[in-house]
């Protein structure tokens, strides 16, 4: 029978966190963190996203918000503004919400951001600091998994890892993670030959793939620990009624929504034979913006000597 890694209550005990670190730096005479995000164009999921970050980043006590800009902003627009708050003493993180509309190279844009704001921890350099060692920005969705095994005790150090996605944001830094804490870390791909048989040797097994339940029994060895990081929108009814059967309150929120959320992973089957497994929602998703507040804070104390 598998426990709940609860996202939504170790997000809450971060973000109390957070909010007492704003508070004493604050008594110490210091400055309140500063976060900027910057949304170019109208992606409706991008406006939600945005807006959950700066209303907890605003509840924690931080300065800034967020910097909404047209999709007809040209590239170079878009590096005049980023290279605008690098230069503000009072930010102390900037963030710039992807993806950008077609036509912005994503890559320069990120280039141009200060790497000593770059709360995201996704400049090149930040990433190469994370595979040296060395002291940066780790990016908030691993960073958040990492916190989330740490404070539920799950023992890292000699256990066997298996990520499946090696994305810049999630799968390639968290195996940096999971090495660093002397896990033994495989990285699987789309070009991964028997998926399953390598998945089945993970103590513990991380989803980051975006497809619908692609992790299904076979893929979970019993025992496992497993984290679910997709985030699919299923708007097939069918489909849905088949991945959570007699789940009354799924189709409840699938009437209103015309949609559900799934991870990678099939919660209703996989979930009585892991030993602790995320839901999805409420299992990594929380964790992300909780990640985003730590960083700025850490960031403005930094930028105010006094980490
Ligand atoms: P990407 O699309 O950047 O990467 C997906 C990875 O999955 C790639 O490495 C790809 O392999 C691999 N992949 C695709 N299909 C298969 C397959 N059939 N078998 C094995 N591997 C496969 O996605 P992201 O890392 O950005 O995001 C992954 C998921 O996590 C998404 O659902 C996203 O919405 C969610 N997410 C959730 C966050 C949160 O806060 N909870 C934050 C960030 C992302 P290849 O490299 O060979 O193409």
């Amino acid at each position: 029978m598998s426990g709940i890694l609860d996202g939504r209550k170790v997000a809450a005990e971060i973000h109390a966190e957070v909010a007492a670190g704003v508070r004493e730096l604050i008594e110490g005479g210091g400055r309140a963190p500063g976060l900027s995000v910057i949304r170019v164009g109208d992606d409706p999921a991008s406006e939600v996203y945005v807006a959950s970050k700066t209303r907890s980043a605003e509840e924690a006590g931080f300065t800034g918000g967020s910097i909404v800009l047209p999709a007809s902003t040209s590239a170079g627009e878009l590096v005049a503004r980023v290279h605008e708050l690098n230069r503000a003493a009072e930010v102390d993180g900037i963030l710039l919400q992807l993806p950008l509309p077609e036509g912005l190279p994503e890559r320069d844009i990120l280039l141009a951001i200060d790497p000593d704001k770059d709360v995201d921890g996704l400049h090149p350099l930040n990433a190469g600091r994370l595979w040296s060692d060395l002291e940066g920005f780790v990016p908030c969705t691993p960073g958040g998994i990492l916190e989330l095994l740490r404070r539920y005790e799950v023992p890292l150090k000699g256990a066997r890892a298996v990520i499946v996605g090696r994305s810049q944001l999630v799968g390639k830094p968290l195996a940096a993670l999971l090495l660093r804490e002397h896990s033994t870390v495989t990285v699987c791909h789309s070009r991964t030959r028997d998926l399953a048989a390598v998945c089945r040797e993970a103590d513990i097994l991380v989803g980051a793939v975006g497809r619908p339940a692609l992790l299904g029994p076979d893929h979970v060895r019993a025992g496992a620990v497993v984290v679910d990081v997709g985030i699919n929108r299923v708007h097939d009814r069918a489909e849905v009624e088949r991945l959570f059967p007699g789940d009354e309150q799924r189709m409840a929120t699938f009437e209103r929504r015309g949609a559900v959320l799934v991870g990678d992973v099939d919660y209703t089957r996989v979930a009585p034979s892991a030993s602790l497994i995320t839901p999805v929602p409420g299992g990594v998703g929380p964790l992300t913006v909780a990640m985003l507040l730590a960083n700025t804070l850490t960031s403005a104390r930094r930028r105010q000597g006094r980490s």
